[in-house]
This record gives structure tokens, C-alpha cells and sequence, in this order.
């Protein structure tokens, strides 16, 4: 009996202690991830037996769920492979004309970890001039030369600076000074084995060629010493045909159709349609399309907050959910327009709804730390897209530049006005407007070095996080959560400086 009564009263105490996300997310606040904090679970196991195994659409798993988003300073071939190669996904932006887009779904497809695919090539007729401008431009001086200066076409020889050192005459052509006797490897040739060959060749490049003696890829030495730092990879997101898996962005207007053409003929896994507000007619009826057409293509639609906006979507078969609004960080929809929603909010709302149904959510967005991958998750969220958190990376598109002593890359909005100029103004519904309103802003961020070093130490903290949790996978993180098992509370903004760095004189933060 006193057994009991205290078990009761534990149980009394269990019930007060923290907040479940049923009763916290109907209370008409729009929480975003900083606002809440969770209480930890019991730790029965390591946190590298953490699964984080998620899903972009109801076909496509990720055994890494982070996804890059469609944006064109984030997005193209480059990242999209490295995402893959990861065990994500890239979604290639549109902004760029539909061949355009086509082609880079073809390139991250050709893409092979550890070779270049699309070297620097030179002609037999280039000069010394040439590679010094390439130095000047790109910062490396030794290529393939091949018998039409492009890749593809039979390999002569390959050009380094110490054949060109010593050389006045800079008008000299290459044919006259490149080394034609060059240790090459089959393009079968596996990675392992090409590394081996290119240590042991003591040289910088070694080119790949075909069976004809064409130039298909290279392996540059500076290259494998940075991949060898980095941690391992794992397994690859790979599609039924053992290619890496390609995403890529749509919009909805008429052109768009033969824009996904173009796309499928490429090879591309999934599509997202592409919308800051995804609940309109344009995407019903180009859902609809996708869907009759395309039955074997995943797509994913949004974005959308609210149940509502998810219903309408998946009712008319929407194979994944894209959730946010006005929570990216180059965005400024919910200043200019006052509508969006708090995105832990978004996320679970939303999730919750779509779970009934087997519709996977991505949390899109406001995606600054592994703690906010670890709330996306235990709220729900099948998989998390970043704009701003992968920017910067060496994988994006553009070259890095320099202001005031740091090394910065470019990051825009789709609806900066510099971005709707280049066209991304339809996913803002701007394309047709006389004037036109900038939803998100263009600025730059700082090198974070290659997403083969950043995505591994994230994940590794985010699985620290679910250990933390007591939860070992996304799918139990879900029947936690519906099943009122997970508490959390919100934080006061005195609660957040305390969860914060706080009362140094200096510091450093590093996560890896
Ligand atoms: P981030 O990861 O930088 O916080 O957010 C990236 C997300 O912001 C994108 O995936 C996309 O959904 C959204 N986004 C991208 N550009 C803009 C923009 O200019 N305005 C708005 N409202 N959202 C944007």
C-alpha cells in the first residue's frame, strides 16, 4: 500500500515535470528550436548505436537526413554529389535555364568520390601565357593537355609549373614543354587503387583515361592528402540504378514541365516543387501532373506551416512535405508579409499530421547547430534541409573571396532581389508582377572548409544529442513523441543566455 502511494506520487511528480508537445505546440504560440529545450532520457547505450535513418519522401531513405536546399549560392552537381556521397541528398536549384539544371543532375551523377570529372584541360596550342592566368585565376598551374583541349578527347601529356619555370618566352606552346610520358590509370580503376598507384607515382595528377587513351578524370594529390583527414563516409545514398542519388528544384509554371523533362531524361531520384507557399492551385494542379506522368518519381511539395496547407497536398498525393516559412536565414517573408509560422512549431504540427498518412516531413530552414538538427528530429521531422549551415562550404557553386582579412563565400536568398532578377522570382509569385518585392536578402558567409569534415562531426553531435535523449532513431524519437513520453519546456530568454556561452573574458568556439 505505501508502495503504491509512492509510486503515485512519483507519478504525480513524473506528470508536472516538463511539458509534452501535444499541450505545448496548441497553446497559440509559434515556437521556433531556440525557444525549447528538452529534458534527457535514460542512457542505455552509445551514441554511435544511434540510428538516425530518415526519409526525404515516402520512397527515398537517407541513412544521413540532411538534405542541401535548392538555392542557387548552395546547390549545384558538386554538392549534390558530396551530399550523396554522405548519405544525404542535394536538391539542384532552377535558377538557371532548364538544360542548364539538366546537366548538372548529369554531372553529380558522374561524379566519383576521390577523381576530378571535370579537370582543367588545355590544348596542344595553349601557351606558358595561358597556365600563367590560370595561377592568377585558380590558384593551380599543372593540366592535362589533350589533343583538343578538352575532356573527352586523347590525352598528349600534362603540363606542371616545373616545366614552365625556367621559361622566358611565355608564348611557347604547351606541346613544346608538357611531358608526354605520364603514369595514367584505366577509368575501371577503383579508388583505392588509383590512390595507391598516385602515392607511389610520387606525382601530383594522375590522369584517368579510357580504353582509347581519352582523358575521363583525374586524381590530384593535394586532393587525397585533404580526403584522408576527413572522417570516414560511410555508405552512399544510392538510387535502383547504383548511381548517387540527385534531387533537384521545379517550379510550377507551364515551362516547368518541359524543364522536368529534361530533368527525368537526366536521371534525376526526386523533385521538389519548389514554393515559399506551397498550398495554391499552381501546385495542385502541377502535382497532379508529376504524379500522372512521372508515377515512378517521388515529389515533394510545399512549403507549408500548417495542417491545413498539409492536408490539401497530400490529399493530392504529395510523396514528401517540405515545412517552414520565414525561418531561413537570408529570409524576410515574415517582416514583409506578417505571415509564416515559429518553425519547432511548423515542424510539428505538421509532422504529427503527415505521420498519419506515412508522408515524410523536411524541416527547412533556421538550421544554425546539431541542436537544432536534434530538435527538427525529435519533433518529428523524417529529415532537415540547410541553406545557410552548409554555405561557405567548398562544395557550393562560386569561388571564395576576401574582405577584411577573411575568406568568405556568397549566400543569397531565392527571393533576393539579386537572385529574382536571374528568374527565382516565380517562387515568390513575382515572375508576372509589374513590381517586384524582395522576400530574402544577399550577403556572404565564412568559410566552413568542405562538407566531408562539417556533415560527419554534425551528425556525430547529433547523435550525442539522441543519446542524450535516450532515443535511438528517428523512429522511436516519433513514437516518443505521439505517445507523450517526450518532455521539454520552454526557455525563458534568461534560460537561453544560460544555455548559452556566457561570463568569459574570451573564448574560442570550435565543434571539431
Ligand atoms: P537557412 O538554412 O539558410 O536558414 O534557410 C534555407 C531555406 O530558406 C531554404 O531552403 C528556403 O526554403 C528558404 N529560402 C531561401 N531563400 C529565401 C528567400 O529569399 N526568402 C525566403 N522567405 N525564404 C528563402
Amino acid at each position: 500500500m505505501a508502495l503504491n502511494m509512492e509510486q503515485n506520487a512519483a507519478d504525480g511528480w513524473a506528470a508536472t515535470d516538463g511539458v509534452i508537445a501535444r499541450k505545448l505546440f496548441s497553446q497559440g504560440y509559434s515556437f521556433t528550436y531556440d525557444d525549447l529545450i528538452f529534458h534527457p532520457g535514460h542512457i542505455s547505450f552509445a551514441a554511435d548505436d544511434v540510428d538516425l535513418r530518415g526519409r526525404v519522401s515516402r520512397r527515398i531513405s537517407l541513412r544521413v537526413p540532411l538534405v542541401s536546399s535548392p538555392m542557387d549560392t548552395v546547390t549545384e552537381g558538386t554538392m549534390a554529389a558530396a551530399m550523396a556521397a554522405l548519405g544525404g541528398i542535394g536538391f539542384i536549384h532552377y535558377n538557371n535555364r532548364p538544360e542548364e539544371q539538366a546537366a548538372q543532375v548529369v554531372r553529380a551523377k558522374r561524379i566519383r568520390p576521390g577523381f576530378v570529372v571535370d579537370p582543367v584541360v588545355f590544348g596542344p596550342r595553349a601557351t606558358i601565357k595561358d597556365l600563367d592566368r590560370l595561377k592568377e585565376t585558380r590558384g593551380f598551374s599543372s593540366v592535362c593537355v589533350t589533343e583538343d583541349g578538352r575532356v573527352g578527347s586523347k590525352l598528349l601529356g600534362v603540363v606542371t609549373s616545373r616545366d614552365t619555370d625556367f621559361v622566358p618566352d611565355r608564348s611557347t606552346e604547351l606541346s613544346d614543354v608538357m611531358t608526354s610520358d605520364v603514369i595514367t590509370v584505366p577509368s575501371k580503376c577503383s579508388r583505392e587503387e588509383a590512390e595507391k598507384i598516385l602515392i607511389q607515382s610520387k606525382k601530383g595528377r594522375l590522369p584517368v583515361v579510357s580504353s582509347n587513351g581519352e582523358l575521363v578524370g583525374l586524381m590530384v594529390r593535394a586532393d587525397l592528402k585533404k580526403a584522408l583527414a576527413y572522417p570516414a563516409r560511410g555508405e552512399p545514398s544510392l538510387g535502383p540504378d547504383g548511381k548517387i542519388l540527385v534531387g533537384a528544384a521545379i517550379g510550377t509554371r507551364e515551362d516547368d514541365k518541359e524543364r522536368l523533362k529534361l530533368l527525368v531524361a537526366a536521371g534525376v531520384n526526386v523533385v521538389i516543387l519548389d514554393s515559399s507557399q506551397g498550398d495554391s492551385t499552381f501546385q495542385l494542379n502541377m502535382l497532379n501532373y508529376v504524379k500522372k506522368n512521372y508515377p515512378a518519381l517521388d515529389v515533394i511539395a510545399g512549403n507549408v506551416v500548417t495542417v491545413p496547407q498539409a492536408r490539401r497536398l497530400i490529399e493530392a498525393g504529395a510523396d514528401g512535405l517540405r515545412v517552414g516559412m520565414g525561418s531561413g536565414s537570408i529570409c524576410t517573408t515574415q517582416e514583409v508579409c506578417a505571415v509564416g509560422r515559429g518553425q519547432a512549431t511548423a515542424v510539428y504540427q505538421t509532422a504529427k499530421f503527415a505521420s498519419t498518412y506515412d508522408v515524410p516531413v523536411i524541416a527547412d530552414g533556421g538550421i544554425a547547430n546539431s541542436g537544432h538538427i536534434v530538435k527538427a528530429l525529435a519533433l518529428g521531422a523524417s529529415s532537415v534541409m540547410m541553406g545557410s549551415f552548409l554555405a561557405g562550404t567548398e562544395e557550393t557553386p562560386d569561388e571564395y573571396f576576401m574582405k577584411n582579412g577573411m575568406k568568405l563565400k556568397r549566400y543569397r536568398g531565392m527571393g533576393s532581389l539579386e537572385a529574382m532578377s536571374k528568374g527565382s522570382d516565380t517562387r515568390y509569385f513575382g515572375d508576372k508582377s509589374v513590381l517586384k518585392i524582395a522576400q530574402g536578402v544577399s550577403g556572404a558567409v565564412a568559410d566552413k572548409g568542405s562538407v566531408m569534415r562539417l556533415i560527419p562531426y554534425t551528425m556525430q553531435a547529433v547523435r550525442h544529442g539522441f543519446q542524450d535523449l535516450g532515443i535511438k532513431s528517428l523512429k522511436e524519437a516519433a513514437q516518443r513523441l505521439y505517445s507523450d513520453e517526450t518532455k521539454m519546456e520552454v526557455r525563458t530568454p534568461a534560460a537561453q543566455k544560460e544555455g548559452g556561452i556566457h561570463d568569459l573574458v574570451s573564448y574560442e568556439k570550435r565543434l571539431f
